[in-house]
């Protein structure tokens, strides 16, 4: 089953981007593991993947330890909020912290990063829609934060991420996924960092293909890959 539906995603990613002239290989696809076992997850690297996306430290660190010593070449990445008092282990086992929604967890990470001689890569994540009830920080703060994280020695601000509110149709969600781009681009035309924040983790299992359309370059999928 995980294997047919990689198959259909990849498919579907194809098709996105021969519609806006885009190569499938820019797009990235991080499978999104909560609450999912690790024998469903070694079915999904066995299918080709090779990001895992986890929203908690603890859950993610017991079956980092688990399938880190049967596969290699795993990327783990932290996708759901986190708390500063788990940066120290976050920072041990994720390759990526997509979640970074303050400049005081953006300071804890370097800090803890710093212990392990570690350089750790963030993206930011940006409260697109201004909802109250999500994560992010807001589009007014977000020059002034990715400018004072690229002051930190021990993080890598390599980009943007977002996650678009619940609509009807997946085309709904497109205006918050131009908006995030928009800021891309805009902090990477400011260059006033040597960071160069490329990385737009954008799309999920009910709007991927849009993300795509307005330049994604990582999309994280649940139960496209999970669920029949
Ligand atoms: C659960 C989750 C996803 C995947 O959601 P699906 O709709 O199942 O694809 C992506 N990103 C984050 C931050 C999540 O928490």
């Amino acid at each position: 089953m995980i294997r047919d539906n990689l198959a259909s995603v990849r498919e579907r990613i194809n098709i996105a981007c021969s519609g806006c002239r885009r190569n499938p290989a820019e797009i990235a696809i991080v499978a999104v593991t909560k609450g999912r076992s690790a024998a469903e997850i070694q079915e999904a690297i066995e299918s080709g993947i090779s990001y895992i996306g986890e929203n908690r430290v603890q859950e993610a660190m017991a079956k980092f330890y688990e399938l880190q010593a049967k596969n290699c070449g795993l990327r783990w990445h932290m996708v759901g909020h986190l708390q500063t008092n788990k940066t120290k282990d976050a920072v041990e086992i994720f390759d990526l912290i997509h979640s970074v929604d303050s400049l005081r967890l953006a300071e804890e990470i370097n800090k803890q990063a710093s212990r392990i001689s570690k350089v750790q890569n963030i993206l930011i994540e940006v409260n697109v829609s201004g909802e109250a009830s999500k994560f992010g920080v807001r589009p007014e703060e977000l020059i002034s934060i990715v400018e004072k994280s690229a002051g930190f020695k021990n993080i890598n601000v390599q980009g943007l991420m977002t996650i678009a509110p619940a609509v009807d149709k997946a085309e709904e969600a497109r205006p918050y996924f131009r908006a995030l781009r928009e800021l891309r681009d805009k902090i990477y035309e400011r260059r006033t960092t040597n960071d160069e924040p490329r990385i737009l983790s954008m799309g999920m299992t009910d709007d991927f293909e849009i993300a795509i359309e307005e330049g994604s370059s990582m999309i994280r999928l649940g139960r496209a890959i999970f669920d029949a």
